[in-house]
């Protein structure tokens, strides 16, 4: 019984893999760096989203929503003036929690990809299982807000450890709460030694300079390793 569940597991997530195949080549084709935004909901994607494209010099960029319901994020950031397309897991995907690369499939035809160099897809707020599921990307990002605990890293290892960059997000609210920067950094290195991170707060703007900097570079990064 058990043996039989995990060889479903197993199956789906080849299945999966199969088809994010599919969207990285199609990608590729177009030449688009693409980078997957994970995090809890409310940890404050969209609000950085909307500092860091706002000027991203020289880079094309387009954005993916996924959302259980809803347009909110991606009326949001249409005011950018960038290709937005929003996903909606409630609308034909039974509202599942997470993206999955046969969701992002469905709405690539939605976004124009000959003309973007980078893609930014917005996962669905949570914090479990985006982290199982490859939807195609180049980079997989995070943001952990101090107002979620330093345990966090400790609690969820899969997300923290499935990320190339960690972003703590509003640090501006830092001297309001009893949250130690060190004590998360020490957890995040704990389950992702080495792993990249940038203090920012989306709120005032600090640190997203770097953040900005970085997801400019992205589509010459994917360039050169092709
Ligand atoms: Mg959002
Ligand atoms: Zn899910």
């Amino acid at each position: 019984m058990h043996r039989t569940r995990v060889r479903i597991v197993e199956d789906a997530l080849d299945a999966n893999n199969t088809i994010a195949r599919a969207n990285r080549d199609d990608f590729d084709r177009h030449g688009v760096g693409v980078v997957n935004l994970m995090s809890a909901p409310g940890a404050g994607k969209t609000t950085l989203l909307e500092r860091a494209l706002d000027d991203l010099p020289g880079v094309r960029v387009g954005v993916l929503e996924g959302d259980v319901a809803g347009s909110f994020d991606a009326d949001r950031l249409s005011l950018l003036h960038i290709p937005v397309a929003q996903l909606n897991t409630g609308a034909g995907f039974g509202g599942e929690c997470h993206l999955d690369a046969n969701m992002v499939r469905t709405a690539l035809p939605a976004l124009p990809l000959a003309e973007l160099d980078l893609l930014v897809i917005e996962n669905v707020g949570n914090l479990v299982c985006p982290a199982e599921f490859r939807v195609g990307e180049d980079a997989r990002i995070m943001i952990c807000s101090v107002t979620e605990g330093e345990d966090k890293p400790l609690k969820y290892p899969l997300m923290f450890r499935a990320c190339e960059l960690v972003l703590v997000n509003k640090i501006d609210l830092l001297p309001h709460l009893a949250f130690d920067v060190d004590r998360l950094l020490a957890n995040l290195e704990a389950v992702n030694p080495g792993v990249r991170h940038m203090l920012v707060s989306a709120h005032t703007g600090e640190g997203v300079d770097d953040f900005r900097d970085w997801l400019a570079a992205v589509p010459a990064r994917v360039r050169a390793a092709a």
